[in-house]
């Protein structure tokens, strides 16, 4: 199987290409040329092996170039039992509130407590064998921006890893303070991690510039080196997601919570569109999902997009309390636009044009009528977050995180407008841990301590839950990175770090 760029359909890559290279030279996304088809058969087969053994099927049918063996190794290592705490690393706990049935897909049981381990901690192995197979002998420098999990996430999966070089930025005062510490504590010889003066949104777009610029470019090839990417532009990182789409499914049919062929809607907390847009490529291969519910916070420019057809980035930054849906270009949202065309590159890459030059851009009828019948766009604010946050708390005895809480909320406006209470999958994205302080806040009357780590003390006492060990250990971790610069000063701070200018 290859894959085109979401902006040019002459562009084909192979699969190994398309996740050493992250992006395509002309900005735009690699995406598969064909959907391997599954049938109720099919999943059923799956139902009867386990979350490595669904990982080794679907990941064989789209890394043509990638040996069984080489499939196999990299699952293998990355979803042990040691890293995800027990054999499946994606399980789910069934929640029953009146007539809707939640099942909270907890995909945080990871090394840094975010759904993003799902995707990066098997990126590293995936990505350092397409290296060798298409690029010989050069050295992969990852750039990442991050919102705060990503960069954590993809530091921890790219450790010590021979062949490459991580360097990630994040948003001075766009992070938690717990995502702040994981990351100034990195352990690594190959890694570095910079704040920069500005938010998500210009970290990300101060990335996507060094990737595309020629003369940085070619000076890393003089020193036989190539930029990659971790973030969720690289195919890499969107098709290990499709994976836990499945087993949900799977386990759900075996815990005799539907039946094989019954419908699911999906509930994603979304941010640069990744986790959803995984999702719906589940949909197309054959799961039957019937609705995807996009939930945002008060950053709502894909609940406006989804219920207009107009993407319009001009518009406040709110900094909230779910900061790593705080994002205004939402990146993956081209594939979709891709898949929703039928392919159309051109279109896709005027509307991409449009957004970058004019801030905004407005689909066709057509697209229009796709979405308003497979998507659902609602958004959640801090206030209602913290409610939802109680709510699941006090009644339900489920403790969730703030982005978790955005989608349960949007997911209850959606049965409340709709009446559809067609089993869902809610996608939970963090440890209430990562995200102390506005949990503490929402289950607790007592006044907040004032220290981070005191913070999850107590919340561990008030909710006898337990701290997750990677975050416990962080109390007494040595800060390792303090460095901050502007965004402009981006393309010299690569540059100085691989000592190549
Ligand atoms: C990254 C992230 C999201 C958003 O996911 P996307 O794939 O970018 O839409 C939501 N919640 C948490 C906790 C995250 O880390």
């Amino acid at each position: 199987m290859n894959y085109n760029s979401t902006r040019n359909n002459n562009t084909v890559v192979s699969a190994s290409q398309a996740i050493a290279q992250g992006i395509s030279a002309e900005g735009g996304l690699f995406v598969p040329q064909s959907l391997p088809q599954y049938t109720a058969e099919d999943i059923k087969a799956l139902t009867k092996t386990d979350y490595r053994g669904r990982a080794k099927k679907i990941f064989s049918d789209f890394l043509g170039d990638f040996t069984a063996e080489e499939i196999s190794e990299s699952v293998d290592a990355a979803y042990t039992a040691e890293k995800f705490g027990s054999d499946n690393p994606a399980p789910i706990s069934y929640i029953e509130s009146g007539d809707t049935k939640m099942s909270v897909l907890e995909l945080w049981h990871g090394p840094t407590c975010a759904f993003k381990d799902m995707a990066l901690q098997i990126l590293p192995h995936l990505l350092t064998k397409s290296v060798k197979k298409t690029f010989a002998g050069k050295e992969a420098v990852i750039l990442v921006a991050t919102s705060g999990d990503t960069g954590k996430a993809a530091l921890e999966g790219f450790k010590d890893v021979e062949g490459t070089k991580i360097m990630v930025f994040y948003p001075v005062n766009g992070v938690s303070p717990m995502q702040k510490r994981q990351m100034a504590t990195q352990q690594g010889n190959n890694v570095s991690v910079v704040a920069i003066e500005g938010n998500f949104d210009d970290a990300q777009t101060g990335v996507k510039k060094i990737f595309t610029d020629a003369e940085i470019k070619d000076k890393l090839a003089e020193n036989n080196m190539m930029f990659s990417s971790a973030n969720s532009i690289n195919w890499g990182r969107l098709l290990p997601q499709v994976v836990y789409y499945f087993s949900a499914y799977c386990d759900m049919v075996n815990e005799g919570k539907i039946a094989m062929g019954d419908p699911i809607n999906v509930v994603v907390p979304t941010g640069n569109f990744g986790n959803i847009l995984a999702s719906y490529y589940a949909m197309r291969m054959g799961l039957p999902i019937k609705k995807f519910i996009c939930a945002s916070n008060a950053n709502n420019v894909l609940t406006d997009f989804i219920q207009t057809g107009t993407y319009d980035k001009q518009r406040t930054f709110y900094t909230t309390i779910s900061p790593s849906m705080d994002i205004l270009v939402s990146s993956n949202l081209e594939r979709l636009l891709y898949h929703l065309t039928d392919g159309n590159a051109e279109k896709v890459a005027g509307w991409m044009k449009e957004l970058s030059e004019n801030g905004k851009y407005t689909v066709d009828d057509d697209v229009k009528a796709k979405l308003d019948e497979l998507f659902y766009g609602g958004f959640c604010d801090d206030e209602n977050t913290q409610k939802t946050i109680s709510e699941m708390y006090r009644e339900e005895n489920y403790l969730c995180d703030t982005h978790t809480a955005v989608a349960v909320n949007v997911y209850q406006q959606y049965v409340a407008e709709t009446k559809d209470t067609t089993p869902a999958v809610i996608a939970s994205t963090a440890s209430p841990y990562k995200f102390a302080r506005s949990v503490l806040e929402a289950v607790s009357d007592e006044a907040l301590p004032e220290d981070e780590f005191a913070m999850v003390d107590a919340l561990s006492a008030v909710t006898k839950t337990t701290v997750p060990a990677p975050l416990a250990m962080l109390k007494d971790a040595k800060v390792r990175f303090t460095l901050e610069c502007k965004k402009e000063e981006m393309p010299q701070t690569v540059l100085s770090s691989l000592s190549i200018g």
